[in-house]
């Protein structure tokens, strides 16, 4: 498989730089080859996107919505397609990877239903015989920047929503979901979007994606990825007057307290941790656990993630594949590294494969690491969880909240005035009690507090308010 742009209704391989993909789960399978972009092709793509706004923007939201279902049934027919190849890209274990498939087909499901919803109020006036309502109209060109992590729910999480209010979109996928993105492309097509609708140009993200967000003529930017380039983003759109959404990243706590239910708390912290080889922003990096359960708790870790399975992620039975890319690798390696030297590992997986034949970096638990090591500070994206005890409810919050980032927390409890304080008292965009870190549902708010997010929320009803501008209308008769 080869990647290709596809800008005004034309695919077209761009004639760059190039590299081969090759599985992350076993580096001798090639997956397919990535032709990256110049930065010209953005502008090219937002000439066109520019193009075909009027016409798509006075579509019914009926007929929109249409094309989103159109696209939603097609996406499910190809699901085998579709996860194969993401997971062949980028390392995610085929059963998750359906399920993340399912998701976009819901969201796309949702948004288009959204067509035909209400859209703004009747406003009553001060004076008589005047009609004031307010209406949400399209924000014109919006630029769409994603990870490679979610490499198809990401994408159509911001597409759908920005479809449905009227835009026309420049999407830029990460470098390592590229070939992921031309499949996706390809269903687009197949539904027959207009040419113009949705533009997407492959490339790197500090040409083609500084492009996008520096120099193309576009309304709004909506970036997923690292803190760091979300906040360089922040900066140049704030300049340019452009709206923008940055989601960025986490590192979230699940607290186990004294009372907690061990038979629910221990496989949904395996999750949250070692799913999708802890590369989800909302993965469970920080385990803070009351001094009373730390032996029990650590007693049945051990014991579960031994017996998780690490492998190929085509296998249907695994649990933990490899991380997506050499980069990932070393990263998360050095964490491992620092786990050995600072402090204790407390649990580790086993492969079920030779480790050396992919990316494959074994689910690691460390304790005994003072709370402000880079351990508990930073942003892995790998494997590894942090293990704190705590005397009390409150050293747990205390420590939970002591972060730079705020995405999501969880607190695994049976005690009602604990869970709701825990609710009130974490500042994290999203709070779980007796569940996962990760799996917020596609039909709610979606988003961090902190240095976690540009604060305003994605998903559910949310989109639709940074995918939209209102405006005000009055008529008198
Ligand atoms: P990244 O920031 O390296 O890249 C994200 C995207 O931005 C890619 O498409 C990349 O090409 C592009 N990019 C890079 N530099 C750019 C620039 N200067 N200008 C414009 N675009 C640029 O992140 P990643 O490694 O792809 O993803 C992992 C990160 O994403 C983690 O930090 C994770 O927490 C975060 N994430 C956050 C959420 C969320 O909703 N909060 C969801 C998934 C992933």
């Amino acid at each position: 498989m080869e990647s290709k742009n596809w800008i005004g209704g034309e695919w077209f391989v761009p004639h760059g730089e190039e590299f081969i993909v090759r599985n992350p789960s076993e580096m001798s399978h090639e997956v397919g080859v990535v032709h990256l972009s110049p930065a010209s092709d953005v502008f090219r793509a937002a000439q066109a996107a520019r193009r075909s706004l009027p016409a798509w923007a006075s579509l019914t939201g009926a007929k929109r919505g249409e094309y989103l279902y159109k696209i939603a049934i097609l996406l499910e027919q190809h699901i085998d397609e579709v996860a194969n190849l993401a997971s062949s890209e980028m390392g995610k274990p085929i059963s998750e990877l359906r399920g993340e498939v399912m998701r976009g087909v819901h969201l796309l499901k949702y948004y288009a239903a959204e067509g035909v919803r209400s859209n703004g109020d009747v406003i009553p006036s001060n004076e008589c015989d005047v009609l004031q309502y307010s209406v949400r109209v399209p924000l014109g060109v919006v630029g769409i920047i994603t990870p490679w992590n979610f490499p198809v729910a990401i994408p159509i999480w911001k597409l759908a929503p920005a479809l449905i209010c009227g835009n026309t979109v420049i999407w830029k996928p990460a470098e390592n979901a590229s070939l992921t993105a031309t499949l996706l492309a390809e269903l687009f097509v197949e539904a027959e979007l207009p040419a113009g609708v949705v533009n997407v140009v492959m490339g790197r993200g500090s040409d083609v994606g500084d492009a996008l967000v520096s120099q193309a003529i576009v309304d709004a930017i909506s970036f997923t990825g690292s803190t760091s380039i979300g906040r360089q983003i922040a900066v140049k759109c704030a300049d340019r007057n452009v709206k923008f959404q940055t989601e960025m990243g986490g590192k979230n706590a699940a607290i186990v307290l004294d009372d907690a239910d061990l038979v629910k708390a221990v496989p949904a912290i395996l999750s949250g941790a070692f799913r999708s080889a802890g590369q989800k922003c909302t993965a469970t990096s920080r385990l803070i656990v009351q001094q009373g359960v730390a032996p029990a708790l650590i007693k049945e870790i051990t014991k579960a993630v031994a017996e998780l399975a690490v492998g190929h992620a085509l296998d249907a039975t695994t649990y933990t594949g490899p991380v997506a890319s050499q980069a990932q690798y070393q990263k998360v390696l050095s964490y491992v590294n620092l786990a050995n030297t600072d402090g204790t590992i407390v649990a580790q997986g086993r492969s079920k494969v030779d480790p050396y034949s992919g990316f494959y970096v074994m689910p690691t638990v460390v304790s005994d690491i003072d709370a402000d090591h880079a351990l508990v500070q930073e942003e892995i994206f790998g494997p590894v969880t942090t293990l704190l005890t705590v005397p009390d409810y409150d050293a747990a919050v205390e420590l939970c909240n002591r972060t730079l980032y705020g995405l999501s927390a969880s607190l695994f409890t049976r005690d009602l005035s604990h869970a709701l304080s825990f609710l009130n008292d974490v500042s994290a965009g999203m709070v779980r009690v007796n569940q996962e870190t990760a799996g917020v549902e596609y039909q709610a708010p979606f988003g961090g507090m902190k240095q976690s997010s540009s604060h305003i929320r994605e998903q559910g009803q949310a989109a639709l308010t940074f995918y939209s501008q209102v405006k005000t209308c009055a008529i008198a008769y």
